[in-house]
């Protein structure tokens, strides 16, 4: 297969830049893989420059895949999957790309004259514990050459597959600044079921959090996307924020969730056909663009607020949010950063996250 005359992946990539145009391209047949394609690529390189930086709490990040088989119905990184001329529904979830020489790669760049050490984001754009990387472990290798450099890093991820790098995790932040969070939207497990079909339960997701707060590695909780109507009701909001205080999270950091085009052509589909009664209430709620309205976010961030200061657990604080969480969506560039909103009543960096 060749891919010479694909799209890239940031703003910078013109086409054919990001990879190399050999692809491998492979279907496995175990119960894990059923329905999955891998294109494995070399990656030209791999720290992207993040598209409009400033608006960003990073400017740096690095994705070793594409497509994502957690397969959140509303993951605005749908989009970026035209730029392969792949399917940004079904194939968005079962075809993806690997850089399967992104460890190395990213080795090669930390060590040019040029790199000076800055931040650099992980799971910004697809997650990068998601169960290909199971098969591919190529985290391993980039967070040691993170930690060879001491170059500070933070991950933001639904993968308890994270749990398998603690040591190199602990490892790093014995010399630079890691920062891990881990995003939980709801607990609803019916919710959680058709919405984010691929990914460990939320239960399990705080499960992860516990072992990784236990282990000394600070991990805030980004609560995205709270869902409306479906997610966000006073009892769902103050249970979700119960059990992440109780799993030891440092922070909690709500988010509403927004549709960007791409995702939203797929989640209005899943809505028809789960919640058929709900299509009305999302156009009107939507019809301004991709995020919801102001009133809705600041409601959200108020009641989370509430229920966090009951619970004794904060947001992210100042830099935190850089450290802690991430933002997803940023180097894709259609993926425009969230206009930065200042509700009343919340501190402001709980509202400079974008998504996941
Ligand atoms: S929202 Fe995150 S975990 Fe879900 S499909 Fe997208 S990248 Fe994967």
């Amino acid at each position: 297969m060749r891919w010479s005359s694909l799209g890239g992946e940031g703003a910078d990539d013109g086409p054919g830049a990001l990879f190399g145009t050999d692809v491998v391209t492979r279907t496995l047949d175990t119960p894990e893989f059923r329905g999955v394609t891998f294109h494995e690529v070399r990656a030209k390189s791999i720290v992207n420059r993040v598209p409009g930086a400033s608006r960003m709490p990073f400017e740096w990040t690095v994705n070793p895949y594409r497509g994502c088989t957690h397969a959140c119905v509303y993951c605005f990184a749908r989009k970026t999957h035209s730029y392969l001329d792949l399917d940004t529904g079904l194939g968005f979830d079962s075809q993806i790309v690997v850089k399967v020489n992104a460890p190395e790669a990213l080795r090669r760049e930390l060590a040019a004259p040029r790199w000076r050490g800055e931040h650099i984001a992980m799971g910004t754009n697809v997650d990068c514990y998601q169960r290909a990387e199971g098969r591919y472990r190529l985290m391993p290798g980039i967070i040691t050459a993170l930690r060879d450099r001491a170059n500070p890093f933070s991950i933001l991820t639904k993968g308890t597959l994270i749990l398998r790098d603690l040591e190199l995790l602990r490892e790093a932040a014995a010399v630079t600044d890691v920062g891990v969070s881990v995003s939980v939207g709801f607990l609803d497990r019916e919710l959680w079921h058709t919405v984010e079909p691929g990914t460990p339960s939320p239960g399990r997701r705080l499960d992860a959090v516990r072992t990784l707060t236990g282990h000394g590695i600070a991990c805030g909780v980004l609560m995205a996307p709270v869902i409306p109507f479906l997610g966000d009701s006073p009892e769902q909001l103050r249970a979700t924020v119960r059990a992440v205080a109780a799993s030891g999270a440092t922070s909690v950091t709500p988010l509403a969730l927004h549709l960007r085009p791409g995702a939203r052509e797929w989640f209005t589909a899943w809505l028809a056909r789960h919640h058929p009664h709900l299509v009305r209430r999302y156009e009107t709620m939507y019809a301004g663009g991709s995020y919801a309205p102001k009133w809705y976010q600041r409601r959200i961030i108020r009641q989370v607020h509430e229920y966090a200061a009951e619970f004794g657990i904060g947001p992210a604080g100042p830099g935190e949010h850089r450290r802690v969480s991430g933002t997803r969506g940023s180097e894709a560039p259609e993926a425009e950063a969230a206009p930065p909103q200042a509700p009343p009543q919340a501190p402001p960096q709980a509202t400079q996250l974008t998504l996941l």
